[in-house]
């Protein structure tokens, strides 16, 4: 998941809600501004019915879409291929994009819907929150109006930054600008103690790196070194647009480079902050002042306004050390520097003509994509980033009806019996742990589709004609949010991801599954689908969310979502030596020439994918027994099985956005999803017929759930 709003200065946590799908994966890169416009999703028309979709109209009697089947692939060859060869072939990557799969299909018919609404409030303003979003998208979409500003919503920020004198007077601008949304140096907000998952304390993580991760600054390949030059050009010419001499935009993106290579090599890299141990330091205030002690946390935690707090978790506290070490070593232009190009960053997307075609030169550098995405989609996209329970509440409204909520409970409840049968069954776990792990399954929630109480906008102020000032406040206001959290209990109704949204998660701290009404269609959940195609689709997403609960992750916690050791050590050791049997295999896979996947990265969501299918499995199982299904489209129930799960995962990408995921994303290719699974599945060798050797037949087969 990825994912919208959540960016790593809100939920500082390092133990992330696990998606279904890295949400940076569906429109931009994690470095851009664009980090706002991320979230999305999807249909067409205006009927106030539940639509019928594109994806609905071009299956077939079972559910499967026979057109996106290369019937000349072999399946027990490259099942994916199989499953996937028509689709890929007929939908090249749109210009726009440096990614499109079945997730982006789905989501650009989403936005089409979030289109008409939003659109439709704009032109009629009685309704304060509808005014709201018309507002919001209204300032976003007048490029001639923020064309004339030039960067003089930025003159504020930039005066404070001027104005510093010393590093000790960093606290405070560093505060007013983090509370605008800003990325520099850290980040802050609030997050369940991992250790008592009941109650909400302020965390710091690290942070404020303009490209999307540690590696990228440390790697000596070739790739890497041409990035980073790029990078440094990008930033110089951003602080061109805005004001500086030539020669002050290159010493200064020179500095930004050296400031940002010193936070990388302290950052903790992607594989260990998936380890809770690693990223839970719980300290005193005064403990945290220690390690750095030139920065004014009085005067940080005043600036952005935080109730007062006596301790917090500091995730990262090595890096901590080395921001304090960069504040006192850099030159004060270089922080300077750094600090304005943050800014243009943040706001890039809201600035002139110049600033946003720039910012999509480094964009296209990093991902591949060729054209810029329409305004329209852009806008779209923030004001449900901003805004998104008011226009989910609408959303909701015309698209997903009690009906969807019911079929889709039924069918948790489906794969929640499959994991306690699955559990029970298993050999490789003593009674002792067992039990614990049935009384975790048990207390699983599970939220479908939307949130029982809508979040209240009331005191966020939305301005027609003020793009950027629309920005900051809604991130001022998300901050302020968070951090008025802080000493009470956590409120797991909440959402980490708008309705609209075409993905799922797995909250950890919360012990809770969530679906949001913009997956709940096909191909994911289709309502005209049989069950062998649904059981494998639906079934194995519900699955997969359910078994991040007991991945490698997931497995930490306990059933209320402590960060606790519930395993009898043989049966963690068991556990252990099956994962390891996971990340060996996808550590084999190469998404392109010279890059392999990084197996201990993707291992959670590996072995989520592999449990989710196999409780699809179990769950289809159960479903037909006595009533066996009949072959149609010409295939068996057991192949329509996992040709539904093999179709979800159709994509196709560019070289460069390939490669960045790999560095970057939990999530496997979907090629991999594909074959990594079906290859440990025997049930799928004996269905297409697949002999010993084939590539679809891993021996050993790897299986943890
Ligand atoms: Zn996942």
């Amino acid at each position: 998941m990825n994912r919208h709003r959540i960016c790593p200065w809100v939920l500082p946590a390092a133990i992330a809600a696990l998606s279904l799908q890295s949400a940076s994966a569906q429109q931009q890169p994690t470095t851009t501004p664009n980090f706002k416009l991320q979230t999305s999703n999807s249909q067409q028309t205006t009927s106030h019915e539940p639509r019928a979709t594109a994806a609905q109209a071009a299956t077939s009697a079972s559910g499967i879409e026979l057109a996106a089947l290369d019937r000349a692939a072999n399946a027990c060859a490259d099942f994916y291929q199989f499953t996937c060869g028509g689709w890929a072939a007929s939908h090249p990557l749109p210009a726009d994009r440096p990614r499109y799969g079945r997730f982006d299909e789905l989501q650009e018919r989403n936005n089409q819907i979030l289109r008409e609404i939003i659109e439709r409030a704009a032109a009629k303003s009685a309704d304060p929150d509808a005014r709201k979003i018309g507002d919001y998208y209204a300032s976003c979409m007048d490029e001639a109006a923020i064309d004339s500003k030039g960067v003089t919503p930025l003159k504020e920020d930039f005066d404070r930054i001027a104005a510093a004198a010393r590093p000790s007077d960093l606290a405070p601008i560093v505060a007013a600008l983090h509370l605008k949304g800003a990325r520099m140096f850290f980040g802050f907000g609030s997050t369940p103690d991992l250790k008592n998952s009941s109650s909400v304390i302020a965390g710091l993580a690290q942070g404020g790196l303009g490209l999307p991760d540690r590696d990228y600054y440390l790697k000596e390949d070739a790739n890497s070194l041409k990035l980073r030059d790029q990078y440094v050009q990008h930033v110089a010419r951003m602080l061109v647009l805005a004001g500086d001499t030539e020669a002050r935009a290159i010493a200064g993106a020179q500095g930004v480079m050296r400031i940002e290579t010193a936070l990388a090599k302290s950052a903790l890299d992607l594989v260990s902050r998936r380890q809770p141990a690693k990223v839970y330091h719980k300290m005193t205030v005064a403990e945290l002042a220690a390690i750095t002690p030139v920065f004014d946390w009085p005067a940080y935690f005043r600036g952005v306004n935080v109730p007062p707090i006596d301790s917090l978790n500091v995730s990262e506290p090595e890096f901590m050390k080395s921001v304090n070490e960069v504040m006192t070593a850099s030159p004060l232009d270089d922080l300077k520097a750094y600090m304005r190009w943050h800014v243009l960053e943040l706001n890039a997307e809201l600035l002139p003509k110049e600033f946003r075609d720039e910012n999509f030169a480094f964009t296209q550098a990093l991902t591949g994509a060729k054209e810029q995405r329409p305004r329209w989609k852009r806008c779209v996209d923030s004001t449900n980033g901003d805004l998104g329970e008011i226009v989910g509440k609408t959303y909701v409204a015309e698209t997903f009806g009690a009906e969807g909520k019911e079929r889709t409970l039924r069918m948790v409840q489906a794969i929640e019996r499959a994991l306690n049968r699955d559990i029970q069954q298993i050999t490789w776990m003593s009674d002792e742990t067992k039990k614990q792990a049935a009384v975790k399954l048990k207390a699983v929630a599970n939220k479908i589709g939307y949130p029982d109480k809508w979040r209240d906008y009331s005191a966020l102020r939305i301005v027609r004609g003020d793009a950027v000032g629309n920005s900051v406040r809604a991130n001022a206001f998300e901050l302020q949010r968070q951090l008025a959290k802080i000493g009470k209990p956590v409120d797991k109704t909440e959402w980490l991801m708008t309705p609209p949204t075409v993905n799922a998660y797995y909250n950890p701290q919360e012990n809770n599954i969530n679906f949001p009404a913009g997956i709940l269609q096909p191909p994911f959940f289709n309502k005209a689908a049989d069950d062998a195609v649904n059981f494998g689709a639906a079934g194995a997403v519900v699955g997969h969310e359910l078994t991040h609960g007991f991945d490698d992750q997931g497995r930490q916690f306990d059933a209320a979502g402590n960060l606790r050791d519930w395993w009898t050590p043989a049966d963690g050791k068991a556990f252990e030596e099956r994962a390891t049997c996971v990340a060996n295999q996808y550590g084999g896979y190469s998404p392109l020439e010279g890059v392999k996947l990084n197996g201990r990265l993707t291992l959670g969501e590996n072995v989520a994918d592999n449990g989710g299918l196999r409780l699809g499995w179990m769950a289809l199982m159960d479903a037909v027994a006595g009533k066996p299904l009949a072959s149609s489209d010409g295939f068996t129930p057991e192949q329509r099985f996992f040709i539904g799960w093999g179709q979800m995962w159709c994509e196709n990408k560019s070289d460069q956005f390939a490669r960045m995921l790999a560095n970057v994303d939990p999530h496997s290719p979907g090629r991999f999803r594909v074959n990594g699974v079906v290859s440990n599945f025997p049930e799928f060798q004996k269905a297409f017929g697949c002999q010993a050797g084939a590539p679809m037949v891993n021996d050993p087969a790897c299986r943890v759930w």
